[in-house]
């Protein structure tokens, strides 16, 4: 098990291994934020607000996810490209986030704590979440949404290197921060 994703041999060989297509990196300090983005978490588009400890509110304030991810020292970026047979291809989005969730679960078997990784929207781990009722059944397992932390994936992506759109296929982000 590697520590860190900077150690040598886990950019060219585990990452691409484990599902991943593209990735690079972004010091913590310089990585996008913004409060009006929480602004449209709230506006539920994705129905995603208040229905997992995965997203807003239960992910905490804006300006505690920015101190969040300011605290680590190293991030990395990643995205999983899921091919679409058209732009209506529904299912084929479902499809491509249940496979990048899957990819953040290997992802996340590869590190050792601390770490923080957060994933394109919300949690779809369990078939009814405990939310608000109980707690999270797979903490450690617990992946928040990149956008609900405030992050601005597109200015992320751009800043890592990392390509935002694909024609013919969906996209989705990952972010990787650690110590
Ligand atoms: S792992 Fe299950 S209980 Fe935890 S946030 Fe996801 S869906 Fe909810």
């Amino acid at each position: 098990m590697r520590t860190s994703p900077f150690e040598p041999g886990f950019f060219q060989d585990d990452l691409a291994s484990l599902g991943v297509t593209s990735w690079g990196s972004v010091r913590p300090g310089d990585i996008p934020l913004s409060p009006e983005i929480r602004k449209i978490c709230e506006d539920n588009t994705c129905r995603s607000y208040g229905t997992t400890w995965a997203c807003p509110p239960a992910v905490g304030t804006f300006e505690e996810c920015r101190d969040i991810i300011r605290s680590y020292s190293g991030a990395l970026v990643f995205s999983t490209v899921c091919p679409l047979e058209d732009s209506f291809d529904f299912e084929g989005m479902a499809r491509g986030h249940r496979e990048f969730k899957k990819v953040c679960d290997r992802v996340g078997e590869k590190l050792e704590k601390p770490f923080l990784l957060l994933s394109n929207e919300g949690c779809i781990r369990c078939r009814e979440c405990t939310y608000p009722e109980a707690p999270c059944r797979f903490p450690e397992k617990l992946y928040p949404s990149l956008e609900g932390f405030g992050v601005l994936v597109g200015e992320l992506a751009s800043m890592a290197g990392v390509k935002y759109r694909n024609p013919g296929a969906v996209t989705y982000f990952g972010m990787i921060c650690w110590d």
